[in-house]
């Protein structure tokens, strides 16, 4: 009865998880998926490891890795200019929060909390797409010790591949809580791990939980950082399901292709890592917008000290 019970309760897990009513259907004598969906072995439509790797059925949708697109590589960040270390800036007025874009059919997507286990598959990910690049939000101590050599290595990696190195404190403490001494330590602790790997000094900063106050942001004015949430989130930190990430960039998107926006995603969670940028980058393409970093995004060739 036991082993009765915990069979109905797996199929029904696995239902939800591979294939649930909810998915549209795909095969022979139905169509294929749209928005860069993979069919599955099974005939649902959907993203993620379940729809797209074992039995993937290519020709009713995308299957697990999309052909390469030629494009021109980013261009090769320059080693600084010296081998002084830029002093950080002190006594600057009060941070604004900016949360979108400036220059037209661009469009910024950022990864927090890493780096992670995880980067270096987001990494190999975003190097199918060399025409792409993104910000890298990263922490000294958070889910890892970024001052280890592999994470000093990853942080190198994506710096090396024309990503931006940004800066989101060193231990994930909410700003607002802390006084000015602790904010500067969480700064410049992590600016260390920061320079150590890449040679640079992040100008760019973003507040953990996206939580500041005025007091915080005297600090970071202070500190000379530019401060930069998001406008729209994928919440994969809630779900973990990268068609649903894909499905908030395509709101975003309807609105038409002025609407050029910083999204907020995670290198930490597994199916952002694997799936989310196979699924959102083509989706942008048909919209003309290009992908920068958040510097790029908002005209700005100075994304370092
Ligand atoms: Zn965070």
């Amino acid at each position: 009865m036991r082993t009765t019970i915990l069979s109905i309760l797996l199929i029904v897990s696995i239902a939800a998880v591979g294939g649930s009513e909810a998915k549209p259907r795909c095969g022979r004598g139905l169509p294929a998926c749209s928005n860069n969906r993979c069919c599955s072995a099974d005939g649902y439509c959907g993203a993620g490891v379940n729809f797209c790797r074992l039995g993937c059925q290519t020709e009713f949708g995308r299957c697990r890795k999309p052909p390469r697109v030629p494009d021109a590589p980013p261009p090769v960040e320059t080693p600084p200019p010296s081998n002084q270390r830029p002093e950080r800036p002190r006594g600057g007025g009060p941070a604004k929060i900016i949360y979108s874009c400036t220059v037209p059919g661009t469009v910024a997507i950022t990864f927090d909390d890493g780096p992670a286990k995880r980067t270096p598959e987001l990494l190999d990910v975003l190097a199918r797409y060399p025409d792409v690049r993104v910000t890298f939000f990263v922490n000294g101590n958070n889910y890892v010790n970024a001052a280890l050599p592999e994470y000093q290595a990853i942080i190198a990696r994506a710096f090396n591949s024309g990503h931006q190195i940004a800066s989101h404190t060193f231990q994930h403490k909410d700003l607002a809580t802390l006084s000015d001494t602790d904010i500067q330590d969480q700064m410049i602790s992590n600016d260390d791990v920061i320079y150590s790997a890449t040679g640079r000094v992040p100008r760019y900063m973003r507040p953990p939980y996206g939580s500041t106050d005025a007091d915080s942001l005297a600090a970071l004015g202070a500190l000379g950082y530019v401060v930069t949430n998001w406008g729209v989130d994928t919440r994969d930190w809630a779900d973990n399901d990268a068609e649903k990430s894909a499905d908030e960039f395509e709101k975003a998107l309807a609105k038409g292709p002025s609407n050029t926006f910083i999204a907020l995603a995670h290198d930490t969670v597994e199916s952002t890592a694997a799936d989310l940028m196979d699924l959102v980058i083509p989706l942008i393409r048909q919209s003309n917008l290009r992908m920068v970093t958040i510097a790029e995004c908002l005209g700005d060739s100075h994304p370092y000290l």
